[in-house]
């Protein structure tokens, strides 16, 4: 009995394990020529210094931002020093930061299970179930408006909701939204869940979007990644890719997006299974990936694909994984001008735009340069806020003024997307 106590509690202390990230800093680099640009984008620096890319090199006098743990932060900074680097400390200790996220979180509005979205509290970060739960109230709510639909399952075996917003017919043509593919860019899924509420609040009171949803559907996925998401709460908050074990290989996971079937495995995504930007073995090996994928092709009448990141406050359109500009590149450009001009009306936050290659950097196997060889024109990445203070860690009070300046957004690209039918 007492054995089997032990045991039990070992295990307990096994799952409940939490990675610590004491010591650990952000650090934000900015490269001032070509040969600093080039040093900073050296693979073998990151393995060398157990770096974690949040911001990567995008080019001369933009910011680059890496987590660094404490046993390497001296001798990073030593190199740093060496070539002339410039930086500054952009998170002192990023476990202080985790731990008042965690205080956050055990607030009192969010520890009354609410029993409706009404009293749900939009203005803290949620655990998966209370995602899922969230989910079946607002179908509940709302069965005229709001279905959901599971997609498929991640591997670990959870189910890949999606939340289908539709007043009718058949097979309209659609908008797709997603969030969460990244797991630690928690502002992303918090937002999922105002945009959803949004949704049925709106329907019927604001004209524009009574008009598309009288016309078309919309497809909500707010945990797109949830193994990841599950992980960041229970294990690692800094987790990014999937949790499917590589075989022969101790690092896990798989970045889904970088696994799509566009430019699959060029320059801009890693062979390296331990890389954050791991390409994963073959072009929709990951289940997350793989059931968006058979959605869309079964679907075949979506318009819109928005697929949502954190952070750096960007608006981003084909392509990634090459410099070749899309055919529909200025109407594109136009369109995101537009949404991000009409998102900075809100609180003034400024976005930059243009397509991926050219505003941040060569990525291949992504999301929006697959969709977009689907043929859905209107295919557009959202790096939501900040630009660099909290990164991933944005602080909960933020979550709602994020959500409501993105809806700006959204609801231009969708309102382009109903008047301008393909
Ligand atoms: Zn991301």
């Amino acid at each position: 009995m007492m054995r089997g106590l032990i045991a039990f509690a070992a295990l307990f202390v096994a799952v409940l394990a939490k990675e610590t990230f004491e010591g650990h800093q952000v650090l934000r680099i900015v490269p001032k020529n070509e040969l600093q640009l080039a040093l900073l984008k050296n693979q073998e620096e990151i393995v060398e210094f157990e770096l974690d890319v949040w911001m990567g090199v995008t080019g001369v006098s933009y910011p680059v931002d890496v987590r660094v743990p404490p046993h390497t932060l001296e001798s990073f900074k030593s190199y740093l020093d060496s070539h002339d680097l410039e930086y500054s400390t952009m998170i002192e200790d990023v476990q202080a930061v985790l731990d008042m996220e965690r205080e956050q979180m055990k607030s009192a509005a969010r520890l009354v299970q609410p029993r409706n979205t009404d009293s749900f509290d939009y203005a803290n970060y949620h655990t998966l179930s209370e995602i899922y739960s969230f989910q079946d109230m607002l179908v509940a709510e709302n069965p005229n408006l709001v279905s959901k639909i599971v997609i498929g399952q991640s591997y670990e075996g959870r189910p890949l909701n999606v939340l289908k917003f539709s007043t009718g017919g058949s097979n309209r043509p659609a908008i797709w939204i997603d969030t969460g593919i990244h797991s630690r860019e928690w502002v992303t899924q918090a937002s999922g869940l105002w945009f959803a509420k949004k949704i049925v609040t709106d329907y019927g009171k604001d004209s524009a979007l009574t008009a598309i949803l009288n016309n078309m559907d919309i497809f909500l996925e707010i945990a797109t990644n949830p193994d990841g998401y599950y992980f960041t709460h229970t294990s690692n908050r800094m987790w990014r890719k999937t949790r499917k074990p590589n075989p022969g290989n101790s690092c896990y996971g798989v970045d889904p997006n970088r696994n799509w079937d566009a430019g699959f495995g060029l320059p801009g995504a890693s062979s390296n299974p331990c890389s954050e930007t791991y390409h994963g073995p073959s072009a929709h090996s990951e289940s997350e990936v793989k059931s968006i994928v058979d959605f869309v092709k079964s679907h075949g009448n979506i318009k819109t694909f928005i697929s949502i990141h954190s952070y750096s406050q960007m608006l981003l359109y084909p392509y990634g994984y090459t410099t070749t500009p899309v055919k529909d590149q200025a109407e594109l450009h136009a369109l995101a001008q537009k949404a991000i001009t009409d998102l900075a009306s809100l609180y003034g936050t400024r976005y930059r735009y243009g397509s991926i290659i050219n505003v941040i950097y060569q990525a291949s196997g992504s999301t929006v340069d697959w969709t977009y060889e689907q043929g859905i024109k209107y295919s557009y990445t959202f790096e939501l806020r900040d630009t660099g203070s909290y990164g991933f860690l944005l602080p909960a009070k933020q979550i709602i003024p994020t959500a409501e300046e993105t809806w700006l957004a959204l609801m231009a690209l969708m309102d382009h997307t109903y008047k301008n039918p393909y």
